[in-house]
Order: structure tokens, then sequence, then C-alpha cells
């Protein structure tokens, strides 16, 4: 394995997995910390945790256990990863866990880069840009758990972490992988414990990637991996590598559940219900007995046509803004709950009658289903639309697409079914 990562959130952790896919590095994302003895195959795995914003002995923990996990695989390089926004608070958890896998993998130095270009995020002479505002201008600085009021990554990470940290600035940067590499070594020599790495372009993140692709403890944000990963890669371009091939989504029995309300997902099942079964979940139902109801629900499933050619049933939870405000009115926070414990309970009876793929829409609709699932980590796999890759479960035969809210074109749930993937391919 040469790389494993430590991703601070689950939807983080799916991030990163896309770009190292993209880089040309076959990936896995597990969900927690996987029990020792758990095989993993590939060129890259991400662990994800959820310590960004837990307390920061329980987010050290937290990663040392992952480290621990990575390091008994054989990992190469192990990469901490955070927000690109540099998501974290005065006492951390960016600067502790990053000590902390300092001390157990006894580097002396790492660098600090969360520059994603194609997002807009960059550094310059070590301060964050989010578009073309510092970090305490945009709409970070409001975060409800982690407002960013300072931009200086510097002094960000030496408020949170030991010892003192530098910069390796752009003019050093557009020099190249050596000049980085030796701007490194004089940051080490004058006692330097970290140094932050100017990028505001694609071209910078490759340089980066080439200086930094052998050093045993990286952190930053997924623009950083993606540029290891081309470097170590030799740059064929994405898609060229099969790095994806592995996660592929498997044939069989598909359903696709709808659990969101945002606006994109309202048009997906708007078009979608025109052309496969389609059935409206009712939340009264749900609160009245929310397993009892996804077992019925799960039986309407396996009653519809299942042939090679049949569309997916579509179940929907999705309403339009009004109707959802009304029945947040009426039932509190109390039935989305419960909707998504309907969606649990169909999508665990619909695995154990065979199902094995699963359209997921909904942020917190997916995470209540991988969990329904008992899942422990995917295989990524192609893209079906910008951020949504197939995953393939590493432990049972499952493939799932997990979006959130208002990701993927109207044709989303379209875009998922069989022979789908390979006709747009075909199609490039
Ligand atoms: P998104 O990614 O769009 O935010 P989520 O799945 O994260 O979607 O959140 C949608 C939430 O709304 C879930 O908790 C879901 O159970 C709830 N929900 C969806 N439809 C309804 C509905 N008709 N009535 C009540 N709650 C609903």
């Amino acid at each position: 394995m040469k790389i494993g990562v430590i991703a601070d959130d689950f939807t983080g952790a799916t991030d990163i997995a896309g770009f190292l896919v993209a880089g040309g590095l076959a990936t896995t994302q597990m969900i927690g910390v996987p029990a020792q003895g758990t095989e993993v195959t590939g060129d890259a795995v991400v662990i994800s945790l959820k310590s960004r914003s837990n307390p920061a002995e329980e987010a050290v923990a937290d990663s040392l256990a992952a480290l621990d996990w990575l390091r008994a695989q054989g990992c190469g390089q192990v990469f901490q990863k955070y927000c690109s926004t540099f998501d974290s608070t005065a006492e951390g958890n960016i600067g502790p866990v990053a000590d902390a896998l300092m001390d157990a993998l006894g580097e002396e130095m790492t660098v600090i880069c969360p520059a994603l270009p194609v997002n807009g995020r960059t550094i310059y002479n070590g301060y964050l840009f989010v578009g073309d505002v510092l970090l305490e201008e945009s709409g970070m600085r409001d975060h409800p758990i982690t407002p960013m009021r300072d931009s200086s990554l510097m002094r960000l990470m030496e408020g949170q972490a030991r010892g003192t940290c530098g910069l390796v600035p752009l003019a050093t940067v557009e020099a190249g992988p050596e000049a980085v590499r030796a701007a490194l070594a004089a940051g080490r020599a004058e006692g330097k414990r970290y140094m932050v790495l100017d990028a505001v372009s694609d071209a910078q993140i490759d340089v980066l990637g080439e200086a930094v692709r052998d050093m045993a403890l990286v952190t930053g944000g997924s623009g950083l991996a993606a540029g290891i990963a081309r470097a170590l890669n030799g740059a064929a371009p994405s898609g060229a590598h099969g790095a994806e091939e592995a996660g592929r989504p498997l044939d069989g029995r598909g359903v696709v559940l709808a659990g969101s309300c945002s606006q994109m997902t309202n048009r997906q099942v708007a078009l979608y219900r025109d052309i496969a079964p389609a059935l409206a979940l009712d939340p009264e139902r749900c609160m009245a007995d929310a397993a009892g109801y996804g077992a019925e629900l799960a039986d309407w499933v396996l009653a519809q046509p299942a042939g090679p050619a049949d569309p997916a049933p579509l179940v929907y939870a999705t309403a339009r803004p009004e109707v959802l405000r009304e029945i947040q009115a009426r039932f509190g926070a109390a039935a989305s709950d419960a909707v998504e414990r309907c969606f649990a309970a169909a999508a665990a009876r619909l695995a154990a009658k065979g199902v094995t793929r699963f359209v997921v829409a909904g942020g917190e609709t997916s995470g209540a289903v991988v969990k329904a699932l008992d899942l422990s980590g995917f295989i990524i796999g192609p893209q079906i639309a910008p951020g949504v890759p197939w995953v393939r479960a590493i432990d049972k035969p499952c493939s799932l697409a997990l979006k959130s809210g208002n990701f993927g074109a109207e044709t989303f749930f379209l875009d998922c079914q069989p022979g789908a993937v390979r006709a747009r391919e075909g199609a490039k």
C-alpha cells in the first residue's frame, strides 16, 4: 500500500478517495478504524474518522489507532487529511493529531497544505484564501462549530500544535520540486516542526506532490493528495489506469432510495418516477412503525419487475420545501428521524433478499443506509457524477451510489442504471 490516509470526517474521506482514484491509485475507503487482521487490497486506503470536532484527546486516540492499523498493512506514506478550509478550533484537532502522528512516527517535521485550487482554496504567503477572499472573510467565519477567524496557517498551526511553523513561499514552489525539498530541509535545520506550502494552481500542486512523495508523514487537503497520486503515477490521465476497475457496480437487482428534499433531488425524482415503478413514502406511517413499514416498502420493491432492462424501483420521501415545512411543523425532527429509520429497515431487508445495487439520495439518509447494511468499507469505483462514485462494499456483495442532496444531474437515477457507466464511457 502506497498511501494510508487518516481523514477527520466521512465526506472528507470520500472527497480524498475520489481524488486518489482520479490520480491513478486504486483506493479503498474504510468506515472507522478497521479491526486488526482486516485485509484490504489496492494502492491507497482512506480511513474515515469522526474526529474533526470531538475532544482533542479522542481525536488523537482514534488517529493513533488508525495509524497502527495502517502501519500493520505496511503503508508507505501516512497522509493526515483535513478540510480545505482548515476546519479546526484553537484547541485543534488538526494540530494535536499532527503532533501525535509525528511523535508516533518519529518525524521531526511535516508539511501543512490545505490548498485545493480547483475549488478555489489557495495559499499565498501562508494565508489561506477561499475564492477571492481570505478564509476569515469567507462563510467559514460564522461556522457553528469551527468558526475560522484567522487566515494565517502558520499562526493557526502554532496556536494548536507544538513548536514553530515556517513557510515554503510561492517563488520556491515555482522553482520546482528540488527547490521545495531544499526549503523543507532548511526549515528542518532551523528547527521548524511544520512548513506551510504555498500553492495557487494545480501545476504548483503537482510540484508539491513530487517534492513530498517520499515523506513518511504529510498533512493536507485532497489537492495535495491528488498531486502525490499523480507524482506516483507519472501523471497518467484520469481513467486511463483502471484504478476504479475493482469498484465497478455489480450486476443484479437494484433500488433507488431518495431521502433528500433538496431541489436537485426533487427534480431527479420527478424525472425518474415517470419511467420507473415509484412509491412515495408516508412519513406518518414511518413514525407509527418505521421497521414494519420499511419491511413493507422493501416487499413492494421486490414485487416489481427486475429484468436486466427494467429500471430499478424508486422509494422516495422527497418532498417539496413547503410540504416538508408542514410535516416538520406538525411532528418536529422526529419525522425525519423516523424516515431515516424506515429507509434503514427497508435497505436491510432488501440486502437480505439479494438486492445488490443501492442508489441513495441524501447525506444523512446514506449514513443511515450504510449503517443498516453493516458495511465496514468500500472500494471506490467509477464516477457517476462529479463527487459521486460508485462504491463497492468490501465485505458484502453490494454496490452503492451515495449522493448528497444537490449532487448529480437531473438524470442521475437514470445514470445509475445498469450499463449507464459503460455506455457513457463508450460515448466519450
Ligand atoms: P440532504 O443531503 O439533501 O441534506 P439528507 O438525507 O442529509 O439529505 O437529509 C434529509 C433529511 O430529511 C433526512 O433526515 C430525511 O429523513 C428527512 N426527510 C426526507 N423526506 C422527509 C419527509 N417527507 N418528511 C420528513 N422528513 C423527511
